[in-house]
């Protein structure tokens, strides 16, 4: 069985064609720039080169028909016709306080992701677009919505209300969702398989370390807390987010530099984070790291000040769920980043956490990381989104 996984950004689109039968990627790729000048498709079959098409796109409908065309492409393609695809799946941010699992996609499905417009401004419409292009494309295939927010909804209220007045979530739904649902997910659910933990009462933290950046907390797979909250913004420090901070400041600028809600939100998603406090050298990681070696004090900071989140959200988690068996790293930074997954350890001493300094020495595939004698522990697992969208899809169809 073949499946379709799609995920709209506001201008881009990625797919993956995956082989159900072994969960191999048979081509993947992405579009770029849609709806703006120079937009171009780099379509990626399994084993074979690189194939870039260079055409407008006006819109993600456009966009869907050349990801067909080129999926069908008689040189560069891997299906003969669209027929081989059993289903699509959807990558979809936001179903508000709607749907927590996944669904096969109907008209109250898009009555759902287009009420939730406001909830997530940049990704829902385009989410829907998506969905609507693969309709147009092929009609009466299923499609699956897998909501990056799902996992985060089965949080206790304890954990997902704001001490703010009740009207608000009344009215609004404002209260906390958590994004990343499918990575935390799927690293959960490998971190038990491949740690050979007790499914049903495992207690493991997972760190999506990317340049968005979360963290969860999940007890036999349920999530019982994680950081991000009604948007990305809130919980660690990442490449450009601030997450947490006390909103008085967010006034204090206003007034102060004479700028609007609005402006000031965009400086804590779009300036703040490393690149914001290393003075603007770069949101990516591997530069601050190159700043820092090179003597800048300011890269040194923003990453001890990264690395000292997430090991206060450990703690925090850790007491949340009254323990931890094992904590798993994943996504760019984790995944890659060795010295940082050793500084965030660091912290945990009290927690019998001891890393192990050659298994860290590691990167690209599952991994025990910590010394057997470890109290906790402690994983390399990489991410893998788009399988977690297929398997869903397919557990579906
Ligand atoms: P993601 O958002 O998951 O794609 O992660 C992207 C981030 O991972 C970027 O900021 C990269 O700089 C960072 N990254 C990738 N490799 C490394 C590495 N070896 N050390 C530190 N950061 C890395």
């Amino acid at each position: 069985m073949k499946i379709l996984v799609i995920n709209c950004g506001s201008s881009s689109l990625k797919y993956q064609l995956i082989d159900m039968d072994d969960e191999s990627v048979i081509a993947k790729g992405l579009c770029e720039r849609i709806g703006i000048d120079g937009s171009k498709l780099t379509h990626q079959p399994a084993g074979k080169d690189k194939f870039v098409v260079e055409k407008a796109m006006p819109n993600h409908t456009v966009a869907i028909e050349l990801v067909m065309d080129a999926l069908q492409d008689p040189e560069h393609g891997v299906i003969k016709s669209t027929e081989e695809i059993a289903a699509v799946g959807h990558r979809v941010l936001h179903a508000g306080t709607t749907y927590s699992e996944s669904i096969i996609v109907n008209e109250d499905v898009k009555r759902v992701i287009r009420e939730c417009f406001d909830l997530g401004p940049l990704h829902n419409p385009a989410n829907l677009m998506g969905i609507e292009a693969c309709e147009a494309a092929m009609p009466g295939k299923p499609n699956v919505a897998v909501w990056d927010t799902g996992f985060g909804m089965a949080m206790p209220e304890k954990a997902y209300l704001y001490a703010i007045p009740r009207e608000y979530y009344e009215k609004y739904s404002i209260r906390r969702y958590g994004f990343h649902g499918t990575s935390h997910m799927f690293v959960s659910g490998e971190a038990i398989k491949f740690g050979g933990l007790d499914p049903e009462k495992a207690k493991v933290i997972v760190c999506h370390l990317g340049n968005g950046a979360s963290v969860s907390a999940s007890i036999g797979g349920r999530c019982v807390d994680t950081s991000m909250g009604l948007t990305p913004l809130e919980g660690l420090i990442m490449g450009t987010r601030s997450g947490d901070i006390d909103p008085a400041v967010v006034q204090f600028i206003c007034n102060k530099e004479g700028k609007d809600v609005n402006e000031v939100l965009n400086i804590l998603n779009k300036k703040s984070g490393v690149l914001g406090m290393s003075g603007g050298i770069s949101s990516d990681f591997r530069d601050i790291e190159n700043a820092k070696k090179e003597g800048n004090h300011l890269a040194e900071v923003a990453l001890d000040a990264f690395i000292y989140r997430v090991a206060k959200y450990i703690g925090a988690y850790t007491a949340a769920m009254n323990g931890v068996d094992a904590i798993a790293f994943t996504a760019g930074v984790g995944e890659n980043d060795k010295a940082g997954r050793k500084a965030i350890c660091d912290y945990l001493g009290y927690l019998g956490v001891k890393i192990d300094d050659a298994a860290n020495d590691v990167r690209g595939k599952n991994a025990v990381i910590s010394a057997p004698d470890s109290k906790v522990k402690v994983m390399l697992i990489p991410t893998n989104e788009e399988l977690a969208i297929a398997r869903e899809t397919k557990r579906l169809i």
